[in-house]
């Protein structure tokens, strides 16, 4: 039985839906022509101005011959020859279709030279069919750029990305065996001097259309760079709102004083490596009660003002086990917890060597993650409740157009390919710990049609914000919503994220205080996020992903996708990392650090989790 305030609530969506379609009959003839906002040189896209890539299958893409990377990378590094004539013969770059095959989606790809080569892209077709289906078109079209973006093949074309992503150093205060990027391992450091660290953050932000993003540092431990502090200042002062850490935790445990400088310099969220529930989860590390130590890292750093994303990477048959637990853990904590990001397994560095048995049976994709949840949790319907993470871009650009011409800043706008993020939401009551996911009271493709209607319109800003809540209300059923949830927190949390009325509820703006954090943690409601984020590899390199990448790396040679910097050599985006690689080998004579901790983290995971395989 549902409280009767559900039952008007219900009502209440009934007339509101009678009322957005009634005005939108009127409202869709003669749409306000799009404005050019001053952090774009190019005008707002209507949806229908919106490129999309090709999806659904079969269909055919761009992608790389593992063993043929291999060899490109062997000339560079081992023969001598010079990296930015071999990467002008493009190595590696074959064709490759991806194929339904008993209802799985694979990646099939032949190299003249090295033959037959498949990996599969989901367990589910269903569940891609559906998350592709979702997508809602590219950004603006990337400018002003050519500074960062000249990498061949592997160039980013569209919108601006969401996380600039810049390693600080390599150093690292962890024993992980192997750990790559360890100086400690590898015998020298490599670490970005404080010219280096202010050039990359000018650079980034010259880039057009300039919309908000999450500046993370990121390592080796990023807090062991000298600059830390100092570089998460100046990401602040240039006029980013949020900057994260990508982080093991431990200086943030070791240090409460630390962890309230940091907050102080600007600091907002915490990227938190987290392998599992319990010490034991977490032993492969070396470390004996390090799952203690994230727990006194998440108090410290709560206290102090800074959110948390818990980082879990998944390996099949190795830990996914951990992704119910891992969920529970944040529900369990909902005052401190607003986000889990879940990383499937890339087989990068050492593990291109993997045997295909091995990686046909440990590769994780986004849809075992969706199944994993619900089979864990009992919660989310594969099918009907993930969505592709550029979703979020459709939100972004309802308030882009709300918000007007005068903006400093665009919105964040995640406009990725589908294939490489996904997400869904559960809102948990901060005081029961009830909690239901998003989609049970949310129609979430009723509301981003709808919304899609309001922006193309464009009216400005009092008209679109009455529209919008016509449409928040026309797509809630109450009656699916946790029990003390109200329309109005539904307005309200709306109205939070985007800033649109002016209500104070707490800035998120460069200049905010631990009164800010305070007041805008008041909320009962946690808005849990559960994010995939699917990095490629040389088996599932697909450029069409690489070209409208959310997390381009910063460095003194341009912005290169995550992926393509991670990832290979085939295109003169790796061509600026085997450089650095040339030279680190000449300089120090030792094989160069790998500077993905993620990568490194996996490794580790699995040589300790699941010995001998
Ligand atoms: S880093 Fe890779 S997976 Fe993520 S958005 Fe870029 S191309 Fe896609
Ligand atoms: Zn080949």
């Amino acid at each position: 039985m549902h409280r009767p305030i559900k039952y008007v609530e219900k009502g209440l969506s009934v007339l509101a839906g009678g009322a957005f379609n009634a005005i939108q009959f009127f409202n869709k003839f003669n749409p306000n022509e799009s404005f050019i906002p001053k952090w774009s040189d190019k005008p707002l896209l209507k949806s229908w101005q919106k490129t999309k890539p090709t999806l659904g299958w079969p269909r055919v893409t761009d992608s790389l011959c593992p063993k043929c990377v291999k060899e490109a990378r062997k000339r560079i590094i081992e023969d001598g020859e010079d990296p930015f004539k071999v990467v002008q013969e493009k190595p590696g770059e074959i064709k490759a279709t991806i194929i339904e095959r008993n209802n799985e989606i694979w990646m099939i790809k032949d190299c003249p030279v090295h033959g037959h080569i498949e990996d599969m892209m989901a367990m589910d077709a269903k569940f891609l069919q559906h998350i592709e289906a979702m997508y809602p078109g590219r950004d603006i079209d990337a400018h002003n750029d050519a500074h960062v973006h000249h990498h061949a093949s592997s160039t980013i074309k569209y919108g601006r990305g969401s996380v600039l992503t810049v390693d600080l150093t390599n150093r690292c205060n962890m024993m992980c065996d192997p750990c790559f990027m360890d100086a400690n391992q590898v015998g020298f450091v490599h670490e970005l001097s404080w010219e280096d660290i202010t050039e990359v953050l000018d650079n980034a932000i010259q880039v057009k259309p300039r919309r908000q993003m999450s500046v993370q540092f990121s390592g080796g431990e990023p807090t062991l760079s000298p600059y830390f502090i100092d570089a998460v200042k100046y990401a602040r002062k240039v006029g980013y709102n949020s900057v994260q850490a990508a982080t093991n935790g431990i200086e943030f445990a070791k240090s409460k004083e630390f962890c309230r400088k940091a907050a102080e310099a600007g600091l907002r969220y915490v990227y938190l490596q987290f392998d599992g529930i319990g010490n034991a989860a977490n032993s492969h590390r070396q470390v004996g009660n390090l799952f203690d130590v994230k727990l006194k890292a998440i108090d410290n750093l709560h206290e102090a003002g800074v959110e948390i994303v818990l980082v879990t990477t998944l390996v099949n048959t190795v830990n996914n086990d951990e992704v119910g637990p891992v969920i529970r853990f944040a529900l369990d904590n909902p005052k401190k917890i607003g986000f889990i990001a879940f990383q499937p397994v890339s087989f990068t560095g050492r593990d291109e060597d993997i045997t295909d048995d091995r990686r046909l049976r440990q590769r994780y994709t986004l849809s075992h993650m969706a199944h994993d949840v619900r089979k864990h949790i009992g919660i989310t319907d594969p099918h009907r409740d993930w969505f592709p993470i550029s979703l979020f871009s459709a939100f972004a650009d309802f308030a882009d157009m709300a918000h007007g011409p005068d903006r400093e800043w665009g919105q964040m706008s995640c406009g990725c390919h589908p294939n490489c993020g996904v997400g869904t939401a559960v809102m948990v009551d901060k005081e029961t710990k009830e909690m239901r996911p998003i989609p049970d009271f949310l129609n979430i493709p009723g509301l981003i049609k709808d919304m899609r209607k309001i922006t193309d319109a464009a009216r400005g800003k009092k008209f679109s914000m009455a529209m919008m809540a016509l449409a928040l209300l026309k797509n809630y059923n109450s009656l699916g919503a946790p029990t003390q949830f109200k329309l109005t927190d539904l307005l309200q949390k709306f109205d939070k994220t985007f800033g649109l009325s002016g209500k104070d509820y707490g800035k998120s703006t460069p200049d905010r205080t631990i009164e800010d954090v305070v007041k805008r943690r008041k909320d009962r409601w946690n808005f849990l996020f559960i994010a995939g984020m699917w990095f490629q590899d040389l088996f599932n390199y697909d450029f069409r992903r690489t070209e409208m990448c959310i997390i381009p790396y910063g460095t003194q040679e341009g912005e290169i996708s995550f992926c393509a910097y991670n990832t290979g050599i085939g295109n003169a985006a790796n061509s600026h990392r085997q450089v650095g690689n040339l030279f680190d080998v000449k300089r120090s004579n030792k094989p160069t650090p790998r500077r993905n901790w993620f990568n490194s983290a996996v490794r580790t995971a699995r040589r300790t989790l699941a010995p001998g395989q």
